[in-house]
């Protein structure tokens, strides 16, 4: 085997995937995780379709996957005065199988956590490509060489922009921003929606959402790119609830309890744009931070197939990235296709009064069903190989 060692950068959905099947097929790993701990909780994720539902079972995961699951939640608009107006399905939202974020993580983690090194409270500081390897300098650790380095970092990829460049030339905003907070529930009260139902609110650019299991409060908004301070919480949340002053309806109670939750996120929706090219030397990218697209419904999935593709490649060509890489490449641009394609901040918030209403009729009318066989149906065009019988073959 040519390549053995290999540095894995971030430790979320793609990262501990990732570490799984690399150590399965004979590589050492070791994992650098941003994060003091594995991040529990976090947003419900879903995988979609029976080519991402195959890997979970080649993992030897899917039980405890199904076994974990949120179930999914439908989310209702309503209008001001609390009429309802249209639903966003549970079955579009959630795919065939919805859970944390977080529960997937320790999922993937518990695969192989005793095999692999992980490294948490660390980041990447400087990646520099030598003829036999890669020199990692880190925030904290010692350098150290490594074979291969793979960057499963998120949208903001640390290993992104260290071997390919600045986020500006790989991300692209979207129009629009998100910020979840407080953890994903459900009936907790009587003025609560009831598990199963999340409630929303819309103005024209506007979305906010109560309940269910992305989180107890999701707000969508569009604006061109902000410069805010990411590290200021309060200044974040004060932002948000300029954003939604004036949409009414279940909004203003929303926010007057924004201060009191905890796990507050606000970010850019945006897509990495990377026009095929996943890989540089002895570099590779898997999951958001190679084809993310904020709230496009896809990303877990893709994350989840690109390391088992990555894997399976390196593994059939005995390390050799030379020849694995360009397979990579190939059969991960014709499968991350979709996340280029769509906009999810255009699609739940329109602009204008007269795109919200298309968007509540498009939700009742026979296109959607449509729209979800095109997104099933793009969750399972590629053409999977049994690399884990493959290898074995040998
Ligand atoms: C609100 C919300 C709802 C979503 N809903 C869905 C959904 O329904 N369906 C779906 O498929 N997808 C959904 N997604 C997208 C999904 O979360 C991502 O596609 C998926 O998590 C990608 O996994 P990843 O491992 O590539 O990246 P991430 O999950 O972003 O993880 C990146 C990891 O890298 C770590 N990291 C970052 N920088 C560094 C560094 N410098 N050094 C070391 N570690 C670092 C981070 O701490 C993190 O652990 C949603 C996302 C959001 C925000």
């Amino acid at each position: 085997m040519s390549a053995k060692t290999v540095l894995i950068s971030g430790a979320s959905v793609a990262g501990p995937a990732l570490a799984y099947w690399l150590d399965r097929y004979g590589f050492q790993v070791t994992v650098v995780e941003r994060g003091p701990a594995l991040r529990p909780g976090g947003q419900a994720i879903d995988f979609k379709g029976r080519t991402q539902l195959t890997v979970l079972e080649r993992m030897g995961v899917r039980e405890e996957i199904f076994r974990r699951q949120t179930g999914r939640t439908d989310i209702q608009f309503l209008d001001r005065s609390g009429r309802p107006l249209a639903v966003l399905t549970g079955e579009f939202l959630g795919g065939e199988v919805e859970i944390l974020r977080g529960d997937v993580a320790a999922v993937f983690y518990q695969q192989a956590a005793d095999r692999c090194r992980y490294l948490f409270g660390d980041s990447v500081r400087a990646l520099t490509e030598t003829a036999d390897g890669v020199r990692a300098e880190f925030e904290n650790a010692p350098a150290r060489a490594f074979d291969l380095v793979i960057g499963c970092d998120g949208v903001h990829s640390a290993v992104r922009r260290l071997a390919f460049g600045p986020e500006r030339d790989y991300v692209r905003h979207l129009g629009y921003y998100y910020a979840v907070a407080g953890a994903p529930g459900w009936g907790m009260g009587a003025d609560q929606p009831q598990r199963g139902v999340a409630h929303g609110w819309s103005a024209p650019g506007r979305l906010a959402v109560k309940g269910g299991s992305k989180a107890s409060q999701l707000y969508i908004f569009a604006a061109p790119e902000l410069d805010y301070d990411r590290r200021d919480g309060a200044a974040q949340r004060r932002l948000v609830t300029e954003q939604f002053a004036s949409v009414g309806g279940g909004v203003p109670g929303m926010l007057a309890e924004l201060p009191g939750l905890d796990d507050f996120y606000l970010d850019s929706m945006s897509q990495v744009r990377m026009k095929g090219q996943y890989t540089n030397g002895r570099i590779a990218l898997v999951g958001d931070s190679a084809y993310g697209n904020t709230l496009g419904g896809v990303g877990t999935g893709l994350a989840v197939v690109g390391a088992y593709v990555l894997a399976g490649e390196l593994a059939l060509a005995d390390g050799d990235y030379g020849v694995a890489y360009p397979r990579y490449n190939e059969i991960m641009c014709r499968y991350a296709k979709i996340a280029g394609q769509s906009n999810a901040g255009r699609f739940l918030a329109p602009r204008t009064a007269l795109g919200l209403r298309g968007r509540n009729w498009f939700l009742g009318s026979r296109a959607f069903p449509l729209m979800m066989k095109y997104a099933d149906n793009a969750s399972n065009d590629i053409d999977l190989r049994d690399y884990p019988s493959l290898v074995a073959a040998g």
